[in-house]
């Protein structure tokens, strides 16, 4: 049957944040297709979680609820999707690009002897005239990737292997619940008769979670600095004004490059794509790598020396000056009020 496929990734009890973006985005794929849409989520306790995910239209969830299946591991987790996608058949199977789903896609790819897209930032349906065939295939899913290190945008469609399948990079979607009050079907999948012993030949005997300090995608103010700040020190000014407004501090590439920011606040295709209410672009020309990562902001200040900056006209407000004098004045004006 035609479907659209989400891998669902499970943290702490929730739905983590891709599996929302993949499945808003299936949900717009399957709605295109005239399908339904589908859910596979593994793990221990999930009781819970079924609702987080019917929120986003989906028709079914496959469910395999066992102590086991917590926390992820490769030949268990692949037993168990490889077993529901030959049954189900779908026509579209989407993955999050995270340390889960790059492990776990490409064997699905093998053992189902599909192709897979792998790091996808645009994903749509569109039909597509193969030359060599003279034939035109319908309804294909396209999926779009920067490649070459973000030098080209690359289109890619296979047209001749089922199922279509795509990890999607993290950040870059954007979550729409689809009906607070939309009812799945619940699959429950029978594990027992799928996993083998073999497949817990692996034991977790500890975990570490490196918990990050830096929170670009969520901070709904966020100050970014390009290479016109000049140096680590007048970064400081960007961090003591985004303090005071309650943001966060980024960077372009140009400003990590030349060291006056880590690079896991660099802002872009090759860094974090973000999404704040308010974005401040402080000494930013407004290069295509570096807007592809902000563009969705809510408002965009520009504050830049050039009047002709390209980010001007993404810009709602263009603060034209000298960085050295715009900012500490916002720092005196924020501590006054
Ligand atoms: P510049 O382009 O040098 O701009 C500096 C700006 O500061 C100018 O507009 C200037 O007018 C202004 N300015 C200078 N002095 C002052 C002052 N005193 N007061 C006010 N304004 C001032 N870039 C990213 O940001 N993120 C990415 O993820 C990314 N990925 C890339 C991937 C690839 C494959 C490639 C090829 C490039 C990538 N880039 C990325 C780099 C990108 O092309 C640009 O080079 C970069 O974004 C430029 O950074 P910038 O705007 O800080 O510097």
């Amino acid at each position: 049957m035609k479907s659209v496929f989400v891998y669902c990734e499970v943290e702490n009890q929730k739905i983590a944040e891709i599996s929302q973006e993949l499945l808003s985005t299936g949900k717009k794929l399957a709605t295109k297709l005239g399908c339904p849409l589908e859910a596979m989520v593994f793990g221990s306790q999930l009781a819970g979680i079924q609702g987080q995910i019917s929120l986003y239209g989906v028709d079914r969830i496959f469910v395999a609820d066992d102590i086991r299946l917590e926390p992820y591991r490769t030949l268990p987790h692949s037993s168990i999707a490889t077993h529901v996608l030959k049954q189900e058949e779908p026509q579209i199977v989407l993955f999050g690009a995270t340390s889960v789903g790059r492990d776990l896609a490409p064997r699905l790819a093998s053992a189902l002897n599909c192709g897979l897209t792998a790091d996808t930032t645009i994903l749509d349906i569109g039909d597509h005239f193969v030359k060599k065939e003279k034939k035109e295939y319908k309804d294909l899913l396209y999926a779009i990737r920067p490649a070459f290190g973000g030098s080209i945008m690359a289109n890619i469609i296979n047209w001749d292997q089922h199922p279509q399948m795509a990890t999607v990079r993290e950040g870059v979607m954007k979550k729409e619940v689809f009906d607070e009050n939309y009812t799945s079907e619940i699959v429950e999948v029978d594990v027992n008769s799928i996993v083998k012993d073999e497949d817990f030949v692996v034991k977790i005997i500890e975990r570490h979670i490196v918990e990050s300090d830096v929170n670009l995608k969520e901070a709904p103010i966020i100050v970014a600095g390009g290479y016109g700040v000049g140096s680590r020190e007048n970064f400081e000014r960007l961090e003591e004004l985004a303090n005071l407004i309650g943001g966060e501090v980024g960077g372009s590439r140009a400003a990590v490059d030349a060291g006056f920011i880590d690079h896991n606040r660099q802002i872009g295709q090759t860094g974090t794509t973000v999404r704040p209410k308010l974005y401040i672009a402080a000494g930013i020309s407004g290069a295509i790598q570096h807007t592809a990562g902000m563009q969705d902001a809510s408002m965009i200040i520009s504050i830049n020396n050039d009047p002709e900056a390209p980010i001007n006209s993404l810009a709602d407000y263009v603060i034209h000056g000298d960085l050295g004098v715009v900012i500490p004045k916002m720092i005196k004006f924020y501590k006054a009020n």
